[in-house]
């Protein structure tokens, strides 16, 4: 699939009409995503919520470009950025972030520290989404996600489909980088 494709889809998944719940939130979180691939990053959106359902971030995973950062994830993205912006909030019970893929290992420690209470995702990720593992959290972790819950999001298929579309273009590229730094 190539970069046209993906702006092909996109526009095709994000009018049409659903009453899935999180379709609104999905494709913001996956506008991001697609932004992120066009840059040539791993094309990873997220978007986090207030109680009230108010979008106070959006984000996108920038870990090559514009330079080199090995934490820029989308996910870590938005929480640098409301932590930073939002040094009032002493809970994140009614918060909800949405991200476009399965958080990783360094995501979901740092969801897990930060207590969003609710973390959605609409794709899985079979190579490196920690949710389906994350049994083998050492134990103090483990404790932490009792008041947390991480659920895949309820959007359209042709959403989802997007969302690991969108992740695909440039992983193989993002690989080959990580592994010969
Ligand atoms: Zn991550």
């Amino acid at each position: 699939m190539t970069l046209p494709d993906l702006e092909a889809k996109f526009a095709h998944a994000s009018t049409e009409r659903t009453h899935h719940r999180d379709q609104h939130l999905g494709i913001v979180a996956c506008r991001e995503a697609l932004a992120a691939a066009r840059a040539g990053n791993y094309g990873v959106g997220a978007v986090l919520v207030d109680p009230n359902g108010s979008i106070l971030e959006q984000s996108r995973n920038s870990v090559f470009f514009p330079h080199f950062r090995s934490d820029l994830h989308a996910e870590m993205v938005a929480m640098n950025a409301f932590e930073e912006r939002h040094p009032e909030v002493d809970n994140m019970r009614g918060y909800t972030l949405v991200s476009s893929l399965e958080p990783c290992p360094m995501c979901m420690a740092r969801l897990l520290m930060a207590g969003v209470q609710t973390v959605k995702f609409l794709a899985y990720d079979e190579l490196a989404g920690m949710v389906n593992q994350r049994h083998q959290f050492p134990a103090a972790w483990k404790r932490l996600w009792q008041r947390q819950e991480f659920v895949q999001a309820d959007v359209s298929e042709s959403l989802k489909q997007f969302a690991r579309d969108v992740f695909s273009l440039n992983l193989e590229a993002c690989r080959q980088k990580l592994l010969s730094r």
